[in-house]
């Protein structure tokens, strides 16, 4: 009797979807230690190389000593400092949003808008491949959900008839486990033609994309108009942790009012913030991160096709090599890592069922030697794949 733990472990084990946490013994960088081996990584979402940045480390330190260890409380207790402050002005600047609202994680920060907004009788239309987070948010909302399919405003556009209510229509800015990015100025134009508001969570372009690096909405130029509710996150690109919601004045005010994974948890530590400060700072003078990004882009995906391999229309940091079957995208990932590569391979319930995958990330910390390692490595390790039989 009681809770069956090991049959589920076994079934999940059998289906070669067990997943497990590789131990990491190094700063996060593209050269790691994992469980004792050195290794050259292509699987973090430090895409400007900021997460072990010894500015950023400086600051996170100096935050230490200014503002103490931990955030104390939470924002409306007593948890609010300084550096919090400071970082949502410079990121409301970034934005060009009238106000920013930091979270402490981009998980939290979607679960807090997306709550504070809908419920019983709204409705919420998302992106079939929106990260979890997002969708863990609209189930947990309690407003009417439905998915449309990937990337299609004519099939929003459906959904937007039948909705009720006020209806919020979100998006992963760039997908995060394909690296496309969403068709934001037809899905904006869409949704406001049928008085809908239009979500953005850019945890993957934040950093990366627009001419300051303000994302794919900079990119686009959308106003708050376009996005009234933009979420970025602050582990990817920018190399620290936490999360922000930008909008308008009256958006951030009924976020502190009524979302409630800002309201009920501890601020994030003050040092992490102001870590963050120096990130951005970095985001705005080493111009020369973003564009040795995308000429790494540019050299793999040349090389992939040069392999005949398969890739995503994807012009970010994001590559991923379409495997499907989940056995043989471990067994690929085991031939890199023999040969001194990491990156993790992407399965179900992460990824629709038959589209396990490696998902293969640059940072501007790599150098144009290590792509040409990876593709080295990559053809060594698929020629000793078996047959693939599927
Ligand atoms: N949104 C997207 C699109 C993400 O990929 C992630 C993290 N992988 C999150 C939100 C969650 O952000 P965080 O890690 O800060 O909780």
């Amino acid at each position: 009797m009681g809770f069956d733990l090991s049959s589920r472990l076994a079934a999940r084990r059998a289906a070669h979807l067990y997943r497990q946490r590789p131990l990491l013994e190094s700063p996060q960088d593209v050269q790691l230690t994992v469980d004792g081996q050195p290794l050259l990584a292509f699987c973090s979402n430090d895409y400007l190389g900021l997460a072990n940045h010894p500015q950023v480390a400086e600051a996170m330190i100096e935050g230490v000593r200014r503002w103490g260890c931990g955030g104390g409380a939470s924002h409306l207790v007593v948890g609010h400092s300084g550096a919090h402050h400071q970082l949502e002005e410079a990121l409301a600047e970034l934005t060009g949003r009238p106000r920013a609202l930091l979270m402490s994680s981009g998980y939290m920060a979607n679960m807090g808008a997306i709550t504070a907004l809908v419920g019983q009788g709204d409705t919420v239309l998302q992106d079939r491949l929106n990260h979890a987070s997002l969708l863990d948010a609209g189930l947990l909302s309690g407003a009417r959900f439905s998915r449309y399919l990937h990337n299609d405003p004519h099939s929003l556009e459906q959904r937007l008839d039948k909705a009720s209510g006020n209806t919020l229509v979100v998006t992963d800015g760039v997908f995060s486990m394909d690296g496309d990015l969403a068709r934001l100025p037809e899905l904006c134009a869409t949704a406001r033609r049928h008085g809908a508001w239009v979500m953005v969570d850019d945890a993957h372009g934040f950093g990366c994309l627009g001419p300051r690096g303000a994302g794919l909405v900079e990119h686009h130029g959308l106003g708050l108009e376009d996005v009234p509710v933009l979420v970025g996150t602050l582990g990817k690109a920018f190399g620290t942790a936490g999360a922000f919601i930008a909008g308008s004045e009256e958006l951030i005010e009924t976020l502190i009012q009524f979302a409630r994974p800002y309201i009920y948890t501890t601020s994030q530590p003050p040092a992490v913030a102001w870590a963050t400060l120096r990130s951005l700072q970095l985001l705005r003078d080493e111009g020369w991160r973003r564009e040795h990004l995308a000429a790494l882009i540019r050299r793999f995906r040349a090389g992939v096709g040069a392999l005949g391999l398969q890739l995503m229309d994807s012009p970010t940091p994001i590559q991923p090599l379409m495997i499907g079957d989940s056995e043989r995208a471990l067994q690929l990932s085991a031939g890199l890592r023999r040969r001194g590569i990491m990156i993790t391979a992407i399965r179900p319930p992460t990824v629709p069922q038959g589209t396990a995958r490696l998902r293969v990330t640059l940072s501007a910390s790599h150098s144009e030697a290590d792509v040409d390692r990876l593709l080295e490595a990559l053809q060594q390790a698929l020629a000793e794949l078996p047959e693939n039989d599927g």
